[in-house]
């Protein structure tokens, strides 16, 4: 077992939809400390650099024009292996092969817009809590 942090971003479509409630309580209900909390909307550049990973993917343009198409709740998440958790909250990146339950079966429309993001292992937590966080933003 280990104390993790990680970064879930309710994705535009998922603020659209109007389930910053639903999201946060399934992490409260779940044991999950909700560290640190805002709203944003991220311009190109910060986009791109958050997703930089992906930046040689077919996708990667589609991603970025979704990802600033409105705002964004980003939280940092922390409890005992909250990386894997919750990914498995979220479920499969397509909702179509996501398991019953998960967030992403139950709300997510499509493999691009797909309500919810979650770091996928420590070394990303780390790079993503710090892209949008100061430690001042944290408890
Ligand atoms: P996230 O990183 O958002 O938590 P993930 O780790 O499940 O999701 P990644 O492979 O990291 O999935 O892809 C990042 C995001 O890019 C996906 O969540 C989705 O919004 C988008 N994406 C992934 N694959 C595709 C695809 N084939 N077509 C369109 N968009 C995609
Ligand atoms: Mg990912």
């Amino acid at each position: 077992m280990s104390l993790e942090r990680t970064l879930s971003i309710i994705k535009p479509d998922g603020v659209r939809k109007k389930l910053v409630g639903e999201v946060i309580r399934r992490f409260e209900k779940e044991g999950i400390h909700i560290a640190a909390l805002k709203k944003i909307r991220m311009d190109r550049a910060q986009a791109e650099g958050f997703y930089t990973v992906h930046k040689e993917r077919p996708f990667f343009g589609e991603l970025v024009k979704f990802m600033i198409s409105g705002p964004v709740v980003v939280m940092i998440l922390e409890g005992e292996n909250v990386i894997s958790r919750n990914r498995e909250i979220m479920g499969a990146t397509d909702p179509a092969k996501a398991a019953p339950g998960t967030l992403r079966k139950l709300y997510a429309d499509s493999i691009q817009n797909n309500i919810v993001h979650g770091s996928d292992a420590p070394a990303t937590a780390k790079f993503e809590v710090s892209y949008f966080f100061k430690d001042s933003e944290i408890f």
